[in-house]
């Protein structure tokens, strides 16, 4: 195979396959059988590793053995001539970071992306992207439930047909001209999108934000940073159900949440005492963390890390329950409410056997006497905020994660 298309920018894999199938005149159905024919005069076994259908090729798919796959795009990316194919290039695979509490993530060009952001039903486009012909093709970044607008015509994606409504999917129909029924994308009709919408796109894809606006989203300096924020949004502040799912409108939410950051979390926090204030039928040092904050320490840990300088939501949630513990009204008391050993390990950056550790050598004061005899539970609460905050101010501050990262501000 001496012709080959060069990859468009952030191209992906299967768009960049069913370009060089079209070359050929093949499917890419076809296309993936001349792949298995060329494996096959190499190693019969990594070809069993390659899927008849380009829906599964990518290497994310392959579970136990992406190994195996990694070397059958290694030696099709060899084997075809003229430079090697930039198959590697341009693949996906599993990642080992994980998210908030156990989020998975893909990595592609040396991102990071939570699972959580990628799309499995319906790929949508940008029918104008299709316009000029011969630049057809889909970003990877159409691949995210983040991204749903095209930053360059500032229009929404197109999810559906508009003429037979069902969802589209390129890598389905192994076309990139248009919807099965035959509409082609170019001819679709668009709408123009939301500023903020346009924004988010533009900054996943490294773009500069247009509009000069105060969102914390579009200020950060890591993009690992923009995903965590966005997870922490859905799996913390929205409501369960629905809005729990990226929409058009439960994104605007999420965008118009950070637009008033640092208040509004502050007002949510501040929301939650109240109410635990309010409902209160016990004192507040029989009172859990969770009842009060959910889980809140647990899910704000690795957005994208637990460091404070580089986690802008744990920061801001260290600085306000620093500032409440500190207060002088009723706000001071949720300094008496109870962490477990799990909450504890959030808190001081460290895991729950050293929290164990910790308690068993008398640094860590309890709620309750432990008789010496009985196991650590991590679950059980027993833990004062306040003097938890305390050791972590005494002993387990560092070099990127101390007081010092959000009292500069004051
Ligand atoms: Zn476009
Ligand atoms: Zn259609």
């Amino acid at each position: 195979m001496l012709l080959r298309p060069n990859p468009k920018p952030s191209e992906s894999l299967e768009s960049y396959m069913i370009r060089l199938a079209d070359l050929y005149g093949y499917t890419p159905k076809q296309l993936i059988e001349r792949f298995h024919i060329i494996l096959d005069e190499a190693d019969q076994k990594l070809s069993g590793a390659l899927p008849g259908n380009l829906r599964q090729l990518n290497l994310y798919h392959a579970s136990t053995s992406s190994a195996l796959r990694m070397e059958c795009f290694e030696l099709l990316a060899e084997k075809m001539c003229k430079g090697r194919l930039p198959i590697l290039e341009l693949a996906v695979s599993r990642s080992r970071t994980r998210y908030a509490t156990n989020h998975h993530s893909l990595f592609w060009r040396g991102l990071d992306i939570p699972r959580f952001f990628i799309r499995r039903d319906s790929i949508p486009v940008c029918p104008r992207c299709f316009e000029a012909t011969d630049t057809g093709y889909v970003p990877f970044y159409w691949h995210l439930h983040i991204v749903r607008a095209c930053s360059k015509h500032k229009c929404k994606l197109i999810e559906q047909c508009p003429n037979c409504s069902k969802k589209l999917n390129y890598i389905d129909d192994g076309s990139l001209q248009g919807c099965s029924c035959g509409t082609e994308y170019r001819l679709m009709p668009v709408e123009a999108a939301p500023e903020s919408m346009c924004n988010l796109a533009a900054t996943i894809q490294e773009q500069p934000a247009v509009e000069s606006s105060d969102n914390l989203l579009f200020f950060l300096k890591d993009i690992h940073q923009l995903f965590g924020a966005i997870l922490w949004y859905y799996s913390y502040v929205a409501e369960r159900g629905s809005q729990r799912s990226i929409s058009d409108e439960s994104l605007m939410a999420c965008i118009a949440f950070f637009d008033q950051w640092p208040l509004s979390l502050r007002m949510l926090l501040q929301n939650k005492i109240e109410t635990a204030i309010m409902l209160a039928d016990r004192l507040f040092s029989e009172t859990t963390f969770q009842s009060i904050f959910g889980n809140l320490l647990m899910l704000s840990r690795r957005v994208p890390t637990q460091a404070l300088s580089d986690n802008p939501v744990l920061k801001e949630i260290f600085a306000y329950l620093d500032e409440c513990i500190h207060a002088d009204n009723e706000l001071s008391e949720i300094g008496f409410c109870l962490l477990n050993g799990y909450e504890v390990a959030a808190l001081l950056d460290t895991d729950s056997e050293q929290v164990a550790r910790l308690l068993d050598e008398g640094k860590l004061p309890a709620a309750k006497r432990m008789k010496s005899s009985a196991a650590f539970d991590p679950k059980r609460p027993l833990f004062p905020l306040k003097s938890t905050f305390n050791v972590w101010l005494a002993r387990f501050q560092s070099r990127l994660s101390n007081r010092h990262t959000y009292l500069s501000r004051w």
